[in-house]
């Protein structure tokens, strides 16, 4: 397996290298927005340690994501008024990754609505509210 990239967007966003939106972190994970949503909230979860995907990672890293991807989950739940939750993770080039930091999408969904095409960059400026109302509701 390819090594983990230092350089991949998800590292330089954890050093504060490049800018992110954050909707939660503790000690072990980092949550935040993607910015090419799929659906209104759509966000990220993370390691704050390296590993390039379910592959590679520890117990440790992979229970740590676990979680959190569950209490955004809820989150989100509620931020959307959603009927589900959605939740996604590539491994390698083949399976779909294409940030080689270890990732897992949540998505909050609507009965009859579908996902949006990949690839569209977001507003910011909303993007930046669906953080907010996702913060409101951890709080
Ligand atoms: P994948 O590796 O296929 O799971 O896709 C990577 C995801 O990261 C895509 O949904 C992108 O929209 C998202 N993404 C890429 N760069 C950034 C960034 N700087 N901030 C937030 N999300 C990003």
């Amino acid at each position: 397996m390819t090594a983990y990239d230092t350089d991949n967007i998800f590292a330089k966003i954890l050093r504060g290298e490049i800018p992110s939106t954050r909707v939660y972190e503790d000690d072990d994970t980092l949550a935040f927005m993607d910015i090419m949503p799929r659906s209104d909230g759509h966000l990220l979860v993370i390691p704050k340690t390296p590993c390039r995907n379910l592959l590679d990672a520890t117990p440790e890293q992979l229970a740590a994501v676990i979680a959190t991807v569950q209490k955004m989950s809820h989150a989100v739940m509620v931020a959307f008024d959603a009927d589900g939750v959605t939740v996604q993770q590539f491994n390698e080039a083949a399976g779909g990754q294409e940030v080689f930091h270890l990732h897992f999408h949540v998505l909050p969904r609507h009965e009859g609505v579908s996902v949006r095409a990949p690839g569209t960059m977001g507003d910011f400026d909303l993007i930046a509210q669906h953080a907010e109302k996702i913060k409101a509701s951890l709080a």
